[in-house]
């Protein structure tokens, strides 16, 4: 399998070289050339295994490594302890929807789906190169991805990792659980703005030759842990197909159904990775794109106009707090007939005017694949109680998919599955406040003892644990100084 750029300047890679690279040197991200097939009774077959072997059977054909190292991969990250649930992402039932829970990892975040296996796809690929130079991995995050980023890359050798994330823009929990980060090769910074300054200087510092140049003096070569790196999507493609087979367990649809996926979304990265499995054979109804009050999206859908001239919101859901979704860009790619120069057009408009506008067909063709909603903050507030209601304690994040499945269901709709994104406990503050009356003032601990006591499900033992240890990185840079301080880093 080859990857090409979205942008179609830029030479085919092997797997392995995508994943290094990060960003294509035109700008573009990395697409799968062609999609492998997955035929039903492949699916059938998923569902008499275990998650990591279910991920081996989807990931093979896109790796260019041997079947037995991707087996040990995927069994080493797909594992108890590192995980804290034996399904790794069980889905369950409900009231009529089901969940996929995707928040078993060690940051408790979907996040950890992919970086639990980014670093290892890394690591291989540096020991095949033989490369002399550290990769240095730069991250911009809106909360989880700097975390799950963190601990996948924690002392892998050959590695660097530097996080920058919104200062003020993350909750409590992301913020405590990145500073006090270990690991001689992990570095974090917050940075002056929100989330799209932080991911508009990472990709700047991507695309500066001075840059990549003051990086190798320091024996470093730049790449990419963020969702526009291809390694971060394939090992979403998998857990679909999981859900598809653990439906077919239930007993909740027979072979061939079609499945509607609701997504809580951002950077388009999650959902854009249940579009590839529908593109492989699952078989997918309706993907309903759920956005909060940064409802860019949900325009870009309904109106073929994607425009991220409009506020900036900070809600309760902040790693949905994202004006310029990185992965519509291989979204459009698929849309405009794989044509890069068309892609490449409608990124160098939206650079310069924040804005774009479809073709028509490629609009109809999108309005055919998507159903696009939001929810504010109240609708989310009511969401996390009506959950409660039916014995359910949700995570902001996924109280947004849930309402914007619900606000639209009507009888006979096919099953719906909602990606559930985020352990409560990363939000307790905003969970606790939804559910039940706040005891306002108190620390992290206190809440997350709090929602523990009006939950049931027990605290993630890695949280218990976060406020005893040392801050390690408490600074904070101007936009601007992002470069800067990567370097000082590094040195
Ligand atoms: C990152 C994240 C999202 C959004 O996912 P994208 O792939 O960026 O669309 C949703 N919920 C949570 C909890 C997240 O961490």
């Amino acid at each position: 399998m080859q990857y090409v750029s979205t942008r179609g300047a830029s030479p085919a890679l092997s797997f392995s070289q995508a994943v290094m690279q990060g960003i294509a040197p035109d700008g573009g991200l990395y697409v799968p050339e062609t999609f492998p097939q997955v035929s039903l009774s492949d699916i059938a077959a998923l569902a008499g295994l275990p998650y990591d072997k279910r991920a081996v059977k989807i990931l093979a054909p896109f790796v260019d490594f041997d079947l037995p190292t991707l087996e040990k991969m995927c069994a080493e990250a797909y594992c108890q302890p590192n995980f804290d649930h034996p399904a790794i992402a069980p889905t369950t039932q409900v009231g009529e929807a089901f969940h996929l829970e995707l928040y078993h990892g060690p940051t408790f975040a979907f996040k950890d789906m992919a970086l639990q296996m980014l670093p290892r796809f890394m690591a291989h690929a540096l020991k095949a190169s033989g490369a002399k130079e550290d990769v240095v991995i730069l991250v911009a995050t809106s909360g989880d991805t700097g975390k799950a980023a963190l601990e996948g890359f924690c002392n892998v050798e050959g590695t660097q990792v530097v996080v920058f994330y919104p200062d003020g823009g993350v909750s409590p929990t992301q913020k405590l659980q990145m500073i006090t980060q270990r690991g001689d090769n992990c570095h974090v910074s917050a940075v002056y703005g929100n989330f799209d300054d932080a991911q508009t200087g990472v990709k700047k510092l991507f695309a500066s030759e001075e840059f990549a140049a003051q990086v190798k003096a320091c024996g470093g070569k730049l790449s990419s842990a963020n969702s526009i790196n291809f390694g971060r999507l394939v090992p979403q493609i998998a857990y679909y197909f999981s859900a598809y087979a653990d439906l077919l367990n239930l007993g909740a649809i027979k072979l061939g159904d079609e499945v509607d996926f609701c997504v809580p979304t951002g950077n388009f990265g999650d959902i854009l990775a249940c579009h590839y499995a529908k593109n492989m054979g699952l078989p997918v109804g309706r993907m309903l794109c759920a956005s909060n009050k940064n409802n860019v999206l949900t325009d870009f859908i309904n109106t073929g106009v994607y425009d991220k001239n409009r506020p900036f919101h900070k809600t309760t859901s902040p790693s949905m707090d994202i004006l310029v979704s990185s992965n519509v860009e291989r979204l459009l790619y698929h849309l405009l007939g794989e044509d890069g120069q068309k892609v490449a057009a409608l990124m160098d408009e939206l650079a310069a005017t924040g804005r774009y506008e479809l073709p028509e067909e490629a609009k109809n063709e999108l309005q055919s694949l998507y159903y696009a909603g939001w929810a504010d903050e109240d609708a989310v507030n009511e969401e996390i109680a009506t959950l409660y209601g039916e014995g359910h304690v949700a995570d902001p994040h996924t109280a947004v998919a849930s309402r914007v499945w619900r606000a639209q269901k009507k009888a006979g709709d096919a099953s719906c599955v909602i990606v559930s994104t985020a352990s409560p406990y990363k939000f307790s503050r905003a969970v606790l406040s939804a559910i039940a009356p706040l005891r306002v003032g108190e620390d992290e601990l206190a809440l997350a003892a709090q929602l523990e006591e009006v939950s049931a499900i027990p605290m993630p033992e890695k949280l218990a644990e976060l406020a005893n240890l040392p801050v390690r990185h408490g600074g904070v840079c101007e936009k601007e100084a992002m470069g800067q301080t990567v370097l000082d880093f590094l040195r």
